[in-house]
């Protein structure tokens, strides 16, 4: 007899139970100077994007409470910046270690939480362990400068840790952006105070932890949940904070360096974008197609690089788009553990109503609803989940909303062009110049057209592919600043001058 197949999804969903029971049975609270608080502040439900239900209580950090974990990164910066950088890279590297240990934890708990699903989120999780051994083996170098000779003098720069940092990451992909700021701002020798999104604050706890357990002193890393508005408004105004490492939108930006300007905070933006995806008609068809759908239905277009307006030659549109509709229309809605699920439930409630409100307003505009334009439902699917249908709109024109504004779902607003200055141009006109994505044979139209778009990356023949040495962030209203590599040391530290004389050199002569 034929042993009786197990069911993933089922499988996967009693794991989920298990590692949510925590979660469930108490509220949760922060991690300041190396212990578990449970915090005196309001406490706010935590709510899941597949069925609406209750994931836990949160409680929200109180102004006196982020203080203290302001002043426990900054008692802690005093030891933590003298701590070598190879002990450093150690700890790091330890860091790495037990993430990939408690990889299936990790992305269980994101699915759940942010609606992710579990083909990126497994992937996600593994990204983040990365992210910590890059910056641990860059640890070491991190404060060398440069020798600039005169006759007279040798100077020499050096970076030094910039003090304790605050964090702000986002509910798309938490687990995976909070490493990309953490492991930077350590590897420099920085303290932070993490702030996670209150709509995804499950796997900020189980970095938290797992840091305390690789070895990071107490105070070095200090976590508090809670309200942006208050919360975090509290962190990035607080005076022992040096710098604000800022992932979310652009609106939010805004009031993060508003807020830090009165202790002249340095900040890092990290925000929104409307990323254009040009076709040419020169170009691979197939594969422009497949990095398509790729970039804006992968991680529930909940991406800050999806490119989410497809400008396409009129030569080739109604061709190109007729088969992207035919695609779109066979994406796999469906629970995020279910590991064949390709879009998955929006985050919050909130987050649906106002990815859904764009059916209208696309409608309103006069563009057509070629796929999608409403709730998924299908068979397993709750009512109460957050599905959308992956969404196409077509005969979109560069004025209207949905050719302007970030959606941040699962919806992609194609715009036909006749040539490359149209291209150009309209790519160009939106406030955001997050990234940009080309697609075309001709090797000098590829390089003239990454030259001309407003965007801080751009990629070509391809689709969103990271290398963590190349500068990673946007122009206008996409951001300020750049992580990866040694551009993220070069906001994590200060970088200091040193002349020294060569011995015989004189100031000028005063007052004889
Ligand atoms: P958001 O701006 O609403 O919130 C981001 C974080 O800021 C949350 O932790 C929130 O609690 C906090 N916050 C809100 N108000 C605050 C205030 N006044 N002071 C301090 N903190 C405050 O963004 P979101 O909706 O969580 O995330 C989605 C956005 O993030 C999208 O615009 C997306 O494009 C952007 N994003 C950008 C990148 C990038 O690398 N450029 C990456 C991921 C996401």
């Amino acid at each position: 007899m034929k042993a009786k197949q197990a069911d993933p999804i089922a499988e996967r969903v009693s794991r989920a139970e298990t590692y949510l029971a925590r979660f469930r049975s108490e509220t949760l609270g922060h991690w300041i100077d190396g212990q578990s608080i449970a915090g005196q502040g309001e406490t706010f439900e935590n709510h899941s994007p597949i069925d609406g239900a209750s994931l836990g209580r949160v409680a929200s950090a109180t102004e006196a409470e982020v203080a203290t974990a302001c002043e426990a990164a900054a008692d802690a910066f005093q030891t933590w910046r003298k701590v070598s950088g190879t002990e450093r890279r150690r700890i790091l590297h330890r860091v790495a270690d037990l993430i990939v240990a408690r990889a299936d934890e990790i992305a269980t708990l994101e699915c759940v939480d942010t609606g992710q699903a579990w083909r990126f989120m497994s992937k996600a999780a593994l990204r983040g362990a990365e992210n910590y051994r890059f910056f641990a083996d860059r640890a070491p170098d991190a404060a060398n400068g440069l020798s600039l000779p005169t006759e007279s003098h040798l100077n020499y720069t050096l970076r030094q840790p910039l003090g304790p940092v605050g964090v702000i990451t986002p509910w798309n992909t938490p687990f995976m952006l909070s490493t990309w700021k953490m492991a930077p701002a350590l590897a420099a020798g920085c303290t932070v105070v993490h702030k996670p999104a209150e709509w995804s604050p499950l796997t900020a706890r189980l970095l938290t932890e797992i840091m305390d357990e690789a070895g990071v002193p107490a105070g070095v890393v200090n976590l508090v949940n809670g309200i942006g508005e208050t919360t975090g408004k509290a962190l990035t105004e607080h005076p022992a904070i040096r710098a604000v490492a800022f992932i979310g939108e652009s609106r939010t930006g805004g009031l993060v360096m508003a807020q830090g300007a009165p202790t002249l905070k340095r900040v890092h933006l990290e925000l929104g974008g409307k990323n254009p995806v040009i076709v040419f008609d020169d170009a691979d068809l197939d594969a422009a197609l497949d990095a398509v759908v790729f970039m804006i239905y992968s991680l529930n277009g909940e991406r800050c690089t999806s490119s989410s307006r497809l400008l396409v030659q009129r030569s080739i549109h109604d061709e190109f788009v007729a088969k992207l509709a035919e695609r779109v229309k066979r994406l796999k809605v469906g629970h995020p553990l279910d590991p064949d699920t390709e879009v998955g439930p929006l985050v919050h409630a909130r987050h649906f109503e106002k990815v859904m409100s764009y059916m209208s307003i696309a409608r309103e505009d006069g563009a057509t609803i070629a796929v999608g334009g409403s709730q998924a439902q299908a068979e397993g699917l709750s009512a109460n989940g957050h599905y959308v249908t992956p969404t196409l709109f077509t005969g979109a024109r560069r004025d209207m909303r949905i050719a302007r504004e970030e959606i941040f779902g699962p919806v992609l607003t194609a715009i036909a062009f006749d040539d490359e200055a149209e291209a150009v141009d309209i790519a160009n006109d939106v406030s955001y110049g997050l990234a940009g994505y080309l697609w075309t044979g001709d090797v000098g139209r590829a390089n003239r057209v990454a030259l001309a778009l407003e965007a801080g990356m751009i990629w070509v023949n391809s689709e969103n592919v990271r290398h963590l040495p190349t500068p990673f962030g946007g122009m206008k209203a996409s951001g300020i600043g750049r992580d990866g590599g040694d551009y993220s040391f070069d906001f994590y530290m200060d970088t200091k001058n040193v002349a020294l004389s060569l011995g015989g050199h004189r100031a000028p002569r005063m007052g004889i």
